[in-house]
């Protein structure tokens, strides 16, 4: 059984044996799943447990590229990834995509804080022609669905032959919007989330697994 090295926070996987005084400072595979399981990191001022692993995550993004790879079979798709909460998804995503395809990087809302900001600003960054394209928007997570709202506006605007929407996370409890989510990797209760590009006020984004709030 391999050995890892919990050092704070970070871990590191080690090759090769390990001196027995140093034994403190280890532990077994078992006991470090046991110990993330109930990991907790403090970001800023609150703290965040465990949510989804990124075993859990990579599942999740698997699923919506088999889903996409089988449903647009034959379509050279325009994947549009919404910065900067989506840029971890769209990487493990699009890695696993074997469509032809373009990739253009947009922008929309700001969001601060833990509640999401009613105030949706306009799309950034469409660098390709949209019309007549099969548009595919790659977004990190839909919460109230108004920033989606805007963008499917807009896309609609520009003559998209069709959009799809690829979500990483759902939150069915908070979605206050009319159309259908085509692709979503995982449904979640209201709770406020960071991690794997998910930020909190600016921070986290680069944490490879999700973590929830603790109120
Ligand atoms: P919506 O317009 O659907 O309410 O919000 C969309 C945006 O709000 C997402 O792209 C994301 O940036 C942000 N957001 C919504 N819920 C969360 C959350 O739980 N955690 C984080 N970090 N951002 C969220």
């Amino acid at each position: 059984m391999g050995l890892i090295r919990l050092t704070g926070k970070k871990m590191f996987k080690l090759n090769g044996s390990i001196p027995a005084f140093l034994f403190p400072k280890y532990c077994t595979f078992d006991s470090l799943m046991q110990h993330q399981m109930t990991k907790k990191i403090k970001v800023r001022d609150k703290e965040f447990g465990i949510y989804l692993t990124a075993e859990q995550i990579d599942k999740a993004v698997s699923n919506v590229a088999k889903a996409l790879n089988h449903d647009l079979k034959g379509k050279v798709p325009l994947f549009m990834v919404v910065l900067n909460g989506a840029f971890m998804f769209a990487s493990d995503l699009l890695k696993k995509i074997e469509l032809d395809n373009n990739i253009s990087f947009v922008k929309l809302s700001s969001y601060s804080g833990t509640r999401s900001s009613q105030v949706v600003r306009e799309l950034i960054g469409i660098n390709e022609v949209v019309k007549g394209r099969t548009v595919v928007i790659i977004e990190d997570i839909i919460d109230t669905g108004l920033t989606m709202k805007r963008m499917l506006e807009i896309l609609n605007q520009q003559e998209a032959a069709e959009v799809k929407i690829a979500a990483l996370v759902f939150k069915p409890g908070a979605f206050k919007a009319d159309y259908d989510i085509d692709y979503i990797g995982i449904e979640i209760p209201n709770d406020f989330i960071l991690g794997y590009g998910l930020d909190y006020d600016g921070f986290g984004r680069n944490l490879p697994d999700i973590y929830k709030i603790i109120d």
